[in-house]
């Protein structure tokens, strides 16, 4: 049989859109709030502070931008992780009806629970700098309250590393992330091909330049899109198993007593070892050492 050159092309694109309409595209998003536009102090980041209320509206309008610039890219399925605090922060009634999202807690993965071998590419959004940095807005890893630093395979590591090992574990590759300027240049120290959203300089801890949230929410739709576009160069973040996680508590006693486990070494005064066969047993053992009370309920 032979074709002309548009009957050829023509099916050319059939098969394409054919193979297109099979293989969905999957976007794993996971949302922080420290990283939203406009965020400087805990009156927008919790239930008791005066601007949370209007907060929880950027905060889900940041994430539904990702989607819908993905989408503009092709992108058809989507998982939200709300990650922030108590994990229940976004407004899900907003969201288009065919997105997942995972809330609550304890979570075996964290920040990164519900995603799997299946996705395409992983979002961050709305993430801050790691506890290390000296100037980022609310820079701080898991724990402000309670960890002065946390280390994977003996470097510093922010959220946004251990997070990209997780998604890196299972083969997806972390194509976005917004936040303030020192959380995205974190990011893409460890992963040059990420996209970046910055939507405030960082100042100080408690300060930023910041863009309002209709400009905020612009350029994380344009991101998104412009990081599913780029799919092809986006590369898992790999780190080769088996794992040495290191937490430097802010006082004593938690370093005392998680090295009563076994498995747990204490190397110095405020800080303990663990090695993992894997960034899945390192995220169970970090949710466990975070989230474990002996009067926690039910
Ligand atoms: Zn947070």
């Amino acid at each position: 049989m032979r074709l002309s050159l548009a009957g050829a092309c023509a099916l050319v694109l059939a098969c394409a859109m054919q193979a297109h309409a099979q293989r969905p595209v999957k976007v794993f998003i996971s949302v922080d709030m420290e990283g939203i536009g406009g965020v400087v102090t805990a009156e927008q980041l919790g239930p008791t502070g005066f601007e949370y209320a209007r907060f929880r509206e950027f905060m889900t309008a940041e994430a539904l931008a990702a989607i819908d610039g993905a989408r503009q890219a092709g992108a058809t399925q989507f998982v939200v992780a709300d990650s922030h605090g108590n994990e229940q922060n976004l407004l899900i009634e907003r969201f288009p009806a065919d997105v997942t999202i995972i809330r609550g807690s304890p979570r075996p993965l964290g920040m990164m629970e519900g995603i799997d071998s299946t996705f395409a590419a992983a979002f961050f959004i709305g993430y801050h700098s790691a506890t290390t940095n000296a100037r980022g807005v609310r820079a701080h890893t898991i724990s402000s309250a309670t960890l002065a630093a946390i280390r994977i395979n003996g470097r510093a590591t922010a959220e946004s590393g251990m997070n990209a090992t997780i998604a890196g574990y299972f083969g997806v590759p972390v194509a976005l992330i917004s936040g303030d300027s020192d959380a995205v240049a974190e990011m893409k120290a460890l992963v040059p091909s990420v996209e970046g959203a910055v939507v405030k300089r960082a100042i100080s801890f408690h300060a930023a330049a910041t863009m309002p949230p209709e400009a905020s929410q612009a350029l994380i739709r344009a991101r998104a899109r412009a990081a599913i576009e780029r799919l092809r160069e986006m590369q898992p973040f790999v780190v080769r198993a088996p794992i040495q996680l290191e937490l430097t508590y802010k006082n004593y006693t938690p370093a005392e007593m998680m090295a009563y486990l076994p498995g747990v070494e204490r190397i110095d005064s405020h800080t303990i070892r663990y090695t993992g066969r894997s960034i899945i047993d390192v995220s169970r053992f970090m949710g466990f050492a975070m989230g474990y009370r002996a009067d926690l309920t039910p």
